[in-house]
């Protein structure tokens, strides 16, 4: 451990940058949610990683492959620098499910799939974040949950959705609202 871990804004990505298109493998379907690369670029100057966790059971389904999920984050990575020249520091997903694979490999219990915290233990493992100074943006329960099961006192942010029930720590309308919270939490630690 270094003497000064980072801090991360764990992102959600489909529904929370880019609108939510069902089972996607095709890059050409992603379009970014108005203000989202913007705030990711505000989360590059405060100095906070920008780490993206996401569940892709379409892979465990048989419907994409990895490959295509790699794609499809480095087309989201490249439209957010496009629009505002902002930098996504990673990208963690969940290819598993554990009940409804088509495809052996992936079909198990996992720790990564959220509501399990694994993508944001790994990642700061990898990254050296202090998990409970960090925050998750999310537009679904599984991502507040998750945030939890890494790290109790991690602050969450959640959108509107179907799949939001109200229990994240702080409800916004966007990302960027959320980021704009987080700059004012920063502000007074
Ligand atoms: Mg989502
Ligand atoms: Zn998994």
């Amino acid at each position: 451990m270094t003497p000064f871990p980072r801090k991360a804004v764990f992102i959600d990505r489909d529904g929370t940058i880019n609108h939510q298109v069902g089972y996607c493998g095709d890059p050409a379907r992603i379009v970014l949610i108005d203000n989202a690369a913007r705030a990711i670029a505000r989360i590059n100057e405060m100095g906070l990683l920008a780490v993206v966790v996401t569940n892709q059971s379409a892979v465990a389904r048989g419907l994409i492959t990895e490959a295509q999920v790699r794609r499809v984050n480095s087309e989201v990575a490249l439209k957010v620098a496009q629009e505002a020249g902002a930098r996504i520091d990673a990208f963690y997903y969940c290819p598993h499910h554990p009940t409804e694979g088509n495809v052996a490999e992936f079909t198990r219990q996992c720790d990564c799939r959220k509501p399990h915290g694994g993508m944001l233990r790994k990642a700061a493992k990898e990254f050296d974040i202090a998990l409970e100074e960090s925050f998750m943006v999310g537009d679904a329960d599984i991502d507040h949950q998750a945030a939890k099961d890494a790290h109790p006192e991690l602050v969450t942010f959640s959108l509107p959705s179907t799949y939001n029930h109200g229990l994240g720590d702080v409800q916004v309308a966007s990302l960027w609202q959320a980021v704009e919270q987080i700059s004012q939490i920063m502000a007074v630690r």
